[in-house]
């Protein structure tokens, strides 16, 4: 198999822009275990939790809620309000497979995250970690 473009690491540090989670084609997938963290965090009941912020997508997977023009319901500001039980989902952004599958996509996605490119390289072995985190994490890719 040739290398992958990323063989030797990409640049990330998120600043904060609050960009990714606005996305009105955006889909934040939760499993049943990230919601009742969640629910734990926000001191709510799994069910009042539930019934509150998420939503089922027509293929049956729990999805966080947002406003009519795509922000995230958990977004304060520019800033998650649910930041340490954030989903699996946003953490391991914006390293997902579909966004790794060349050099080209990635640089693509870097125009809508400000934060590619920026910081520390992130080695190519903590990239497979993510990727491999995400292969077994209830998502619906947008772009797969
Ligand atoms: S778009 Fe990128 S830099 Fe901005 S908040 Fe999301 S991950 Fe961080």
């Amino acid at each position: 198999m040739p290398p992958k473009f990323y063989q030797k690491g990409l640049r990330f540090r998120c600043i904060g822009c609050g960009h990714c989670c606005i996305d009105p084609n955006g889909i934040v997938c939760c499993s049943d275990e990230e919601a009742q963290n969640m629910a734990r965090f926000l001191n709510l009941t799994e069910h009042d939790f539930m019934e509150h912020y998420l939503e089922i997508h027509p293929t049956g997977q729990w999805q966080i809620r947002s406003f009519p023009d795509g922000r995230c319901i958990f977004l304060e500001g520019q800033g998650c309000s649910i930041y340490p039980v954030r989903p699996l989902q946003c953490r391991t952004y914006p390293f997902w497979p579909e966004n790794l599958k060349s050099a080209y996509r990635w640089k693509q996605v870097g125009k809508e995250c400000p934060g590619i490119g920026k910081g520390k390289k992130v080695t190519h072995q903590e990239i497979q970690h993510r990727v491999s985190l995400l292969k077994k994490h209830p998502r619906l890719q947008r772009n797969p």
